[in-house]
């Protein structure tokens, strides 16, 4: 076993080597649940005063801390209950966990978590529940649609804490709230039982196998993501792809297409055995999302990786400010639009009740 539940050479679902628990989480149930369960396993368990700050993380160099960090789940209680947006996958984040025990290259969670990315679980489950309802109520008799997995891949310690399906029973109980998760675990079986009324969309993210292979660590294979999103299909929730982040690189649009036929592939074979009847919206959902970094994500890459061969030049790209204040380095026009060329056409012809969400 090396370091956070990943054998090496494959994949296995997170087990922390150490855990922090703040006091106040003692104060619910999920906390209690959790408090008992670590204690009886063979990990370092302590008190922390904050979930926010953890110190003492082992490690001399800025890779060994963040293998360290990568290995420690915090259990706290969700103070801020003020949803922060979340274009242009939903109106609000819905915050149940933050950070993700994958450890691969390009992550986001580079600018979001810096230097900190220990993966922390919310305990609060139903306060941030009843919170999502205020803004539900808010906004009637419009729609709203809060997003998973802004700042973490949820799916990854649902073993753990269950919040997710908690998430989806809700949603699928509740007038014009709506919820979707993005994942690049396959550990979706707790899910396919659960009363979700169509209401939650869970979308795999998926890439090619040159980014796979470069930029990827401890997260499952492609073509188990493909067949957790088609198990989920089969129990009628609304599915989406992920196809992020795309890269430009030698042979990219074969590798890109390629996956898409795979695909596609899979994705007919289930409704040719099933005859699956419908669901809410687009089937499936595509979001493309083209790389892009910012100064900060830059800076950490670099220092963990920096033999890592990911692009990161200023040069080859355009500057923009992003919807949080920050701005981040992306892909020229004439890129972004031979991305376009290439995806909307393809998806249009191999998936016809399917839609191409947005492109960024
Ligand atoms: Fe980041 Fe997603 Fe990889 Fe987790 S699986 S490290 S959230 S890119």
């Amino acid at each position: 076993m090396v370091g956070n539940g990943v054998v090496k050479g494959e994949f296995c679902v997170f087990k922390p080597a150490r855990v922090f628990i703040e006091e106040d989480a003692l104060n619910y149930d999920l906390g209690k649940k959790l408090y008992a369960l670590f204690s009886g396993q063979d990990v370092d368990l302590s008190f922390t005063g904050t979930h926010n700050r953890i110190r003492g993380l082992q490690g001399v160099t800025p890779y060994e801390r963040f293998l360290e960090a990568k290995k420690t789940l915090v259990i706290g209680v969700r103070r801020t209950l003020d949803f922060a947006g979340c274009r242009p996958s939903a109106h609000f984040q819905l915050p149940l966990t933050t950070g993700c025990p994958g450890r691969c290259t390009y992550c986001y969670l580079h600018t979001t978590l810096g230097k900190n990315p220990y993966v922390r679980v919310y305990v609060n489950v139903d306060e941030i529940l009843q919170a999502a309802q205020r803004y539900i109520e808010q906004r009637l008799p419009q729609s709203t649609l809060f997003e998973g997995s802004a700042t973490s891949d949820p799916l990854s310690v649902e073993h753990y804490t269950g919040s997710l399906a908690g998430a989806i029973n809700f949603f699928a109980g509740v007038e014009q709230g709506f919820f979707r998760i993005a994942t690049k675990q396959v550990a979706v079986k707790p899910l396919l039982a659960l009363k979700h009324s169509g209401k939650t969309r869970v979308r795999l993210s998926l890439n090619v196998p040159y980014v796979v292979q470069k930029f990827e660590r401890g997260v499952p294979a492609v073509k188990e993501r493909i067949r957790a999103a088609v198990s989920l299909r089969k129990s009628g929730y609304p599915v989406g792809f992920l196809i992020a982040p795309i890269f430009v690189f030698p042979g990219w649009k074969e590798q890109y297409r390629d996956l898409i036929k795979e695909i596609s592939g899979q994705w007919e074979q289930c409704f040719a055995v099933r005859g699956l009847p419908p669901v809410p919206g687009a089937d499936p959902s595509f979001e493309l999302i083209t790389h892009r970094f910012t100064p900060r994500a830059q800076k950490n890459i670099l220092d963990l990786f920096p033999e890592s061969g990911l692009p990161l030049k200023e040069s080859e790209r355009k500057f923009k400010y992003g919807q949080f204040g920050y701005g981040k380095y992306v892909y020229p026009p004439e890129v972004y639009n031979e991305v376009k060329d290439l995806f909307y056409p393809l998806i249009g012809r191999l998936f016809p009740r399917g839609e191409v969400e947005y492109l960024v």
